[in-house]
């Protein structure tokens, strides 16, 4: 469990919708649009894989659409605006943040970068029926959750408990600082698999991709594309 849940449920913003679509009457505390499409994350510790097995399911799957999520983070080399991240200053960030713009919203490992998950990066794709997949961390899932019970929430574990830190090290993008305060957090983020509606182990990737994809087609993934909201 979080030491400091307090702590942590302040850092994560619920941000009211300011979409207009109708509510689902059984979530009236925690309002979620009753649209046709499906919401699926992909979440887990920092280091576990999640890139890597996003990256090969949307090889496989294109019926699955990506929101590109936003961040105070810097780049890293090779990434690029709108693609892998909408990067946005500190400012622009606040400023959205307070426009209600994002579905939700966390200030991530340590408290030093914002990520969030746009509104207009998900309720016009679920609305046309797409599926969309965000890639989070845990307690921007657990706002997820709230919100969109119906979403199918993936956990993904790493298959020993010292495999993060080697995973992270043979990255190579973190600081030293940076990679203790993701393993610190990373360890308290396991004790919440139990609230995601599956968990899948990335030991082998090709197995965990192929144990993600059983999942979602039996969810009922479409299966051919459903075409852009207009
Ligand atoms: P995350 O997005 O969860 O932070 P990444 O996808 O960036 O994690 O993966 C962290 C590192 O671990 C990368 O160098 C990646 O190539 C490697 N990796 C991912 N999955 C596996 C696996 N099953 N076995 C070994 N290394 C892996
Ligand atoms: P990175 O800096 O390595 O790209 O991502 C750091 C962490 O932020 C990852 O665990 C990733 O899943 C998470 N993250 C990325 N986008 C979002 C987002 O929109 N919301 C939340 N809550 N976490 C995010």
């Amino acid at each position: 469990m979080w030491n400091d849940a307090a702590a942590a449920a302040a850092a994560c913003q619920r941000v009211p919708p300011r979409w207009s679509v109708r509510y689902n009457s059984v979530m009236d505390q925690h309002p979620v649009p009753l649209v046709p499409g499906r919401l699926v994350v992909i979440s887990g510790p920092s280091g576990v894989g999640k890139s890597t097995l996003l990256r090969r399911l949307l090889e496989q799957l294109p019926q699955l659409v990506p929101s590109v999520s936003a961040t105070t983070r810097p780049p890293r080399v090779g990434e690029r605006d709108g693609i892998d991240y909408h990067f946005l200053g500190d400012a622009e960030f606040e400023r959205r943040r307070a426009a209600g713009e994002f579905l939700e919203c966390c200030r991530v490992y340590g408290r030093q970068h914002w990520y969030g998950t746009l509104v207009d990066e998900v309720v016009p794709r679920l609305s046309a029926g797409q599926w969309v997949v965000l890639e989070i961390d845990v307690e921007g899932t657990l706002s997820i959750i709230e919100r969109f019970p119906g979403a199918e929430t993936i956990f993904v574990m790493p298959p020993r408990s010292d495999e993060l830190e080697h995973r992270l090290r043979h990255r190579g993008t973190e600081s030293p600082e940076a990679m203790a305060r993701r393993l610190e957090v990373a360890h308290r983020e396991l004790d919440h698999a139990d609230r995601y509606r599956h968990r899948v182990v990335n030991d082998d990737v090709e197995q965990a991709v192929g144990e993600i994809i059983a999942i979602l087609r039996s969810a009922g993934l479409p299966a051919a594309p459903i075409g852009a909201p207009v």
